[in-house]
């Protein structure tokens, strides 16, 4: 079984590994700080490293229970001791956009009972859809602001492992996992005996696989751009953080 590192130390830039399955242009490795995409959240990139030379990870992705890493290869054999590197710059917007989407969802859902439908995190921005009766933009930017007022208070972020009976007993736990969203469907753990919690401290709790900032205050702002209007069960909202 793979050890997923970015899920017990999301600020892992770099690590060592063993080859343990080579097809095609794919590597997969005995432990790997490589977030593979999924739930809206774009994958790591990087590379890994053998004997000084680099062959680059283009892609990440997961595939029953395994992580799969698409690298142009330069010499990688089954077997061999490989060094991992995360790009880094990439991966810290993501988890600054992952934690902040965490944190709009919850506001929506506690100030407006909003379910959050979908979302795609990106670099420059981010989209989030929900169903929403009345698509007031004052209201959204009301959320936002709520965000930003919680920022400032630097709330801790933290993510630790629970018995899977105990977590899916908490509140909620799962309104959000239900539609897959923000990298926190159940999938993510099959029949593992844990799961994952993240929980922004005095706002949320959810079941998450991905990767999160320290605490709040990593975000930045949050900027709401736009919003778009598909309908009442399709709302999209896009927003960035600088
Ligand atoms: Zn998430």
């Amino acid at each position: 079984m793979v050890e997923f590192l970015y899920m017990k130390d999301s600020y892992l830039k770099e690590f060592d590994a063993i080859v343990t399955e080579i097809r095609n242009d794919t590597v997969i490795l005995d432990k790997t700080a490589f977030f593979p995409a999924g739930g809206g959240v774009p994958c790591d990139t990087g590379c890994l490293v053998r004997n000084g030379t680099r062959s680059d990870v283009t892609e990440v992705a997961k595939r029953d229970g395994q992580i799969i890493h698409t690298v142009q290869n330069n010499g990688i054999k089954l077997g061999d001791a490989v060094t991992g590197f995360i790009n880094w710059e990439r991966r810290y917007v993501l988890m600054r956009n992952h934690t902040a989407a965490h944190l709009l969802a919850s506001i929506f859902y506690n100030e407006l009972n909003v379910l959050i439908t979908g979302n795609q995190l990106g670099v420059d921005q981010s989209r989030m859809d929900f169903s929403m009766e009345n698509f007031d933009r004052s209201l959204i930017e009301k959320v936002f602001q709520k965000a930003n007022e919680e920022i400032h208070k630097n709330h801790v972020v933290k993510s630790y492992f629970m018995k899977r009976e105990d977590a899916l007993k908490i509140p909620g736990i799962i309104k959000l996992a239900a539609a897959g969203t923000q990298g926190n469907d159940l999938a993510h753990f099959p029949n593992t005996p844990e799961l994952r919690i993240v929980e922004i401290e005095s706002i949320d709790i959810q079941l998450d696989g991905g990767c999160h900032v320290k605490s709040l205050k990593e975000i930045g702002k949050i900027e709401f751009m736009k919003a778009e209007n598909k309908g009442k069960n399709n709302r999209r909202i896009y927003y960035t953080i600088n």
